[in-house]
């Protein structure tokens, strides 16, 4: 038995239209669009849960939130129970994951079934992190999306040569607040990046949860965000207020240090934006270089041929789309994951696949691969034929998913839904039964559907469309099936 060596890479918050191969209009990374050029890319992978913690917690089971105890932040991973890596470990694998974690610490949260780990504490720093390196604390001095690197060749470099191996290299960046290393500070400097065409949307078909999501690119920054000097009755994680004025906007002492103003409100969000996004693509930008070099390093070790090379995120990202940053939503931009992978022995090169695949997708694949026998208590499905074979059926054509932090951060109403190829259709089901969670104060209007073919930037919330009124009876009866089969009773 052949089995492929392993490495995947993920990023934190990195929404798939900020990489060329995915037809960016704003930036250009060229090492991760080698992986697809050498490989293959998915359109359509999406998370059943946009956030963090909790799809990480999928990737590693191959179980939805609420059966592998991580449905927010706030819960700890308890590593007592099965994951991908435990079992290519008991399969003859060395195994080893370096970087974000955010699974918790100690106790039964530390990384578990990985001969080798060294893990950011928490959400993790940029610069100069505490990690936990097999139990023991450490500050490791440096950028960390360099560090994570490094410390990625080095594991490939001295592996266990009798083995195959499987490591998980996991970049903090580009998260909040997208800190960047000073080889890229420059980077975009006397350039003006397209705003995307949903920047100005409204809302205005939409339910009451987009219109109170706080998230805003206008409104929503703290000090820290934008790099911004706060006032002295302030703090850098203070939120800007909205402007009474449109002045009094100070740069950072390296900048000019000259007050900024503005000639109208377009203005200082066009000014918000440039600040954010320059920031968060300078972060891409590092993380685009440590993949070059993990290429690289995996042909000077004569292992490309053997290797199944992932690049992915945790979820996608909200680049000014909608007038937002940050992620939690069903909608596209954050539901989307960008995944791309090459593997020589078994998928041709130039590939692009627009059949569905999930986070909750990934551990069934590396087992079978692996040639590992797929436990029967794993939800998701091996998309194993998928990459061997460009005419093999798809593996679902709809998929569940559910937000479940109510209103914890950033103002997001919690809601679940069905994709399917064509359609989206969105329950918001805290909003029915409103903010104090009772019945009384019950309102209609918690539900969004999505002609995703027709409006693919989902502006136009058709569920009120009486055309629509017997594909909506379809769709939510193939949610509710979703749900079930998904074991989601709650
Ligand atoms: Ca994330």
């Amino acid at each position: 038995m052949n089995q492929p060596n392993i490495v995947f890479i993920m990023t934190d918050d990195h929404a798939s239209h900020s990489m060329s191969c995915y037809g960016s209009k704003i930036n250009v990374t060229p090492n991760m669009d080698r992986i697809a050029n050498e490989g293959m890319r998915f359109d359509n992978c999406f998370c059943t849960n946009s956030i963090c913690a909790p799809s990480r917690a999928v990737i590693l089971t191959g179980k939805h939130s609420h059966l592998n105890g991580v449905i927010t932040l706030n819960d700890e991973f308890d590593g007592r129970q099965q994951t991908f890596p435990k079992l290519l470990q008991k399969a003859g694998y060395q195994t080893g994951i370096i970087g974000k974690w955010h699974l918790g610490e100690g106790g039964y949260a530390d990384p578990t079934g990985f001969d080798y780990y060294c893990v950011l504490h928490g959400q993790g720093e940029y610069f100069d992190p505490k990690m936990r390196e097999q139990g023991e604390d450490k500050i490791f001095k440096g950028y960390a999306t360099d560090i994570i690197t490094d410390m990625s060749l080095n594991f490939i470099k001295d592996r266990d040569k009798s083995k195959p191996f499987m490591l998980m290299c996991h970049h903090k960046a580009p998260h909040r607040p997208w800190t960047v290393s000073a080889k890229y500070a420059d980077l975009y400097k006397d350039e003006e990046i397209l705003q995307p065409e949903t920047f100005d949307d409204d809302y205005a078909t939409r339910c009451d949860a987009a219109r109170e999501a706080e998230m805003r690119i206008d409104n929503d920054f703290m000090y820290r965000d934008l790099k911004l000097v706060p006032p002295p009755t302030k703090r850098p994680m203070d939120k800007i207020p909205p402007p009474d004025s449109l002045e009094g906007y100070t740069l950072t002492p390296e900048e000019t240090g000259v007050p900024v103003s503005f000639s109208s409100y377009a203005e200082l969000k066009n000014f918000k934006y440039q600040r954010y996004i320059k920031d968060y693509l300078r972060c891409v930008a590092s993380v685009d270089d440590g993949i070059g070099q993990l290429l690289d390093c995996l042909n000077e070790e004569g292992i490309a041929e053997d290797t199944i090379v992932v690049y992915t995120s945790d979820q996608g990202f909200f680049l000014g789309d909608h007038g937002w940053y940050d992620k939690r939503f069903m909608y596209e931009e954050s539901l989307r994951m960008p995944f791309v992978i090459k593997y020589p022995r078994a998928i041709k090169a130039g590939r692009v696949s627009d059949k569905m695949i999930l986070n909750l997708d990934f551990a069934e694949t590396f087992l079978d691969f692996a040639g590992v026998p797929i436990p029967d208590d794993m939800q998701g499905k091996s998309f194993r034929r998928i990459l061997e074979d460009e005419n093999a059926p798809a593996i679902q054509t709809a998929m569940y998913y559910r937000y479940w932090m109510h209103l914890a951060h950033h103002n997001i109403w919690s809601h679940y839904g069905i994709r399917t190829l064509d359609y989206k259709l969105i329950y918001y089901y805290a909003q029915a039964l409103g903010k104090s969670g009772t019945i009384d104060e019950y309102r209609e209007a918690a539900w969004e559907l999505f002609d995703l073919k027709k409006d693919p930037h989902e502006l136009n919330n058709v569920y009120d469309n009486p055309e629509y009124a017997d594909l909506i009876v379809k769709l939510k009866d193939e949610m509710y099936k979703l749900k079930a089969e998904a074991e989601d009773e709650e």
